[in-house]
Order: structure tokens, then sequence, then C-alpha cells
């Protein structure tokens, strides 16, 4: 029988052979391998790549994931190639691909790097709204698959398969989008159009190390979860995935967005095989920006956005300073000030401050 989502738990630690093993079985119960992953084919693995940080912080897909997935497809004869533009590499993104341990993965497992920053971008219309894509995902390969991680977001909730498509667009239009949608009922409208536009034909939960709390990145709590998900269908692989968390799936503003299209299907009719029990998983609380009425315009998405705060651990060393690329940033009695009117978002702050002393803070006080 052919399941919706296949959900395999019980990994105590990442060991690529039993991964391997492990994910091989569970794309036979999903289907079985997807049109365009066969000899001579060339596949794209889409990972998440948020953060310069070591495997072990569980921000990011764990390169034994990488590695495994690659090397099933390279022993079927497909050439392999893993990108993704993560959200503050304005300075290049090889610094990501070998802290995160995906050079590594390429290597072990005959894949190749590919740059979404360096391989040029088309602007794309989808539903009436723009976005500039990143040409791998357009172009160039037969299949592409989705090899997302299980963690929450302080801003959308959870993450997971509709919303790593996020990262199809490059550099700094990922913080643009951000802007121009400031509450994340809004950034579920892209979200679902960005997964539509990636076209996945499969998609790969390493849940094995996730985040709870304060995600998706170095403030959430890192927790063991030991389980791995694959499904053909990135809305039912999250749908059944928030459920399982603790999250009712139609709490979840891509889900539902998604639904809403047609995608995915009723949760009733879902197939699944396996389960996880999570326990006490920390899903943060639905964001009090998604009642704020959208007519208020451009003035409340300026007020109302979140921004970063140097707190009191900032030493003024000046890194933020220097890789903020709109200078939005000044060093003022020992310690940074971000000027919010000039901030895009991007997080590059957040991401190379070597104290982690930058906080995402909503307004009113709330972070
Ligand atoms: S990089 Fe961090 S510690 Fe250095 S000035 Fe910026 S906020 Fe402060
Ligand atoms: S202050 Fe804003 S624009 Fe500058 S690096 Fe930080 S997040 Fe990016």
């Amino acid at each position: 029988m052919k399941y919706d989502v296949v959900v395999q738990d019980g990994f105590g630690f990442y060991c690529t052979k039993k991964i391997k093993q492990a994910i091989s079985s569970m794309v036979e119960s999903s289907g079985g391998w997807p049109e365009g992953t066969s000899r001579g084919s060339r596949v794209l693995l889409k990972v998440n790549m948020l953060s310069a940080k070591h495997p072990s912080r569980g921000i990011t897909t764990h390169p034994a994931v990488v590695a495994a997935v690659a090397s099933l497809l390279q022993d079927r004869g497909c050439a392999v190639a893993i990108g993704d533009s993560p959200g503050g590499a304005v300075k290049g993104v090889e610094r990501y691909w070998k802290n995160c341990g995906f050079r590594a993965a390429a290597e072990v497992s005959g894949a190749e790097m590919v740059s979404f920053e360096g391989s040029g971008s088309k602007r794309i219309d989808k539903h009436g709204r723009e976005y500039d894509i990143a040409l791998p995902i357009l172009e160039g390969y037969d299949c592409r698959i989705n090899l997302s991680k299980f963690k929450t977001h302080m801003y959308t909730r959870l993450t997971n398969a509709l919303k790593n498509s996020f990262g199809i667009v490059p550099g700094l239009g990922k913080a643009m989008l951000h802007m121009r949608s400031p509450r994340p009922v809004d950034l579920a409208v892209n979200i679902v159009d960005l997964y539509e536009t990636a076209d996945f034909a499969l998609h790969i939960t390493d849940g094995i190390l996730c985040l709870d709390g304060r995600g998706p990145s170095t403030d959430g709590r890192r927790r063991h979860e030991g389980f791995l998900a694959v499904s053909r269908d990135g809305v039912c692989l999250d749908m059944v995935l928030s459920q399982m968390a603790g999250l009712p799936w139609d709490h979840l503003d891509s889900n539902v967005e998604a639904r809403s299209r047609g995608l995915g299907k009723p949760f009733e009719e879902i197939t699944v095989l396996g389960s996880h029990e999570f326990k006490d998983f920390d899903i943060p609380a639905r964001s009090y920006l998604n009642y704020i009425p959208p007519w208020l315009g451009s003035v409340a998405r300026l007020l109302l956005r979140t921004a970063p705060v140097a707190n009191s651990r900032c030493t003024g060393c000046g890194v933020c300073k220097r890789a903020c690329p709109v200078n939005a940033i000044e060093i003022k009695n020992g310690r940074a000030k971000m000027k919010k009117g000039t901030c895009i978002m991007c997080l590059c702050c957040h991401e190379l401050c070597p104290e982690n002393a930058i906080d995402l803070k909503l307004p009113f006080g709330r972070s």
C-alpha cells in the first residue's frame, strides 16, 4: 500500500548508513522514487541552510540525512546537487557549506554544491505576485527534493516542508518578502506561492534533532525527537507533523492557505504509516500580528514588524555594523543600535554576532 505520509521513529543519533536504509524503505512506502530520479537524471536537494552553525545545534538539515539521500540517488545513477539560500549570506555561502557540514556531505556522497546566490535568478509571477527565484529551482534539474528540518518558528509557529520553500528566493529578496508581509497570515500566502513554484517531487523531514521554543535559529531549544518523515506531498506532511507535535493542523497558517487552494488532502483522508510522540514540545503562540487588520497598510507594516535589538551581551565589536548591507547599525556607547526605519530585516547581524547578543523584538517590548 502507498501511504501519503511515512514516519519512522527511534533514531538515537545521526548514522548515515542507518538513515540511508530507513529512507530507502520509507520512500518505497510513500509511492517509490518520483519521476526524474532515474539513471542519468539531474536531481537538486533543497536543504535548510538557515544559519552557518554546526549541525549539532539542530538548526539546519543534518549532513548525515543529506549524504544518505544523495548517496541513494547516486546509487540510482543520478547526478546530485545540494543547495539553498540562507538568510544572511550577503558575505558568501561557503561559510554555511563548511559550518553546516553540507560540503562534507557532498564530498562523501559524490554530490556537488550549488550556490543559489551565484547562479542567477529569474522574476516570475505567481497568482499576481512577483518573486525572484533562484535559477536552479527553475531550470537545469529533472527533479527537486525538499530536505527540510522540523522545528518551531517564533513568527510562523512551526517550520517544515512548506516554509523550507522560502529559501528558493536568493539573497535579500527573502528579507523584502518579510517586509511586505508583516503578518504571519500574509507570509503564509508567500510561502505557499513559493512551495507551488518549487514543485518538489518528494519531501524528506529531518526530525532527529529539532528545536522548540524560540526557533528557528540560535534562540530555539535543542530537542532530540529522533524521527524522519517522507511524503510525496508537502502539505499532507506538514498537516500530519503539526498535528503530531500538538498543534492542530489548521492552526498553522501555511496549512490553511494551502488547503484553501486545494493543495494536500482533507486531514481525515491522509493515510499515515508510523508515528512519533512529541512530549512537551513548546510551540510559540499565535502571533498577535495576525489580528491587525490589513487595511492599516504600510505605516502599520513599519511599526508592527519585528526588529533586531542588541542586548546587554553586546560588546560593541562592530561585526554587525560591518555586515549590515544597508548601513542600519551604528555603535553608540559601546553597544550596537539598529535603525528600524532603515533595517530591511535581512538578519545578517543576528546571524553573524559572535556574542549571540541580538534579539528579534516585536513592538511594545514583546520578543
Ligand atoms: S556583532 Fe554583536 S556584540 Fe558585536 S556590536 Fe554587533 S551586536 Fe554587539
Ligand atoms: S540591522 Fe537590519 S538590515 Fe542591518 S544587518 Fe541587521 S537585520 Fe540586516
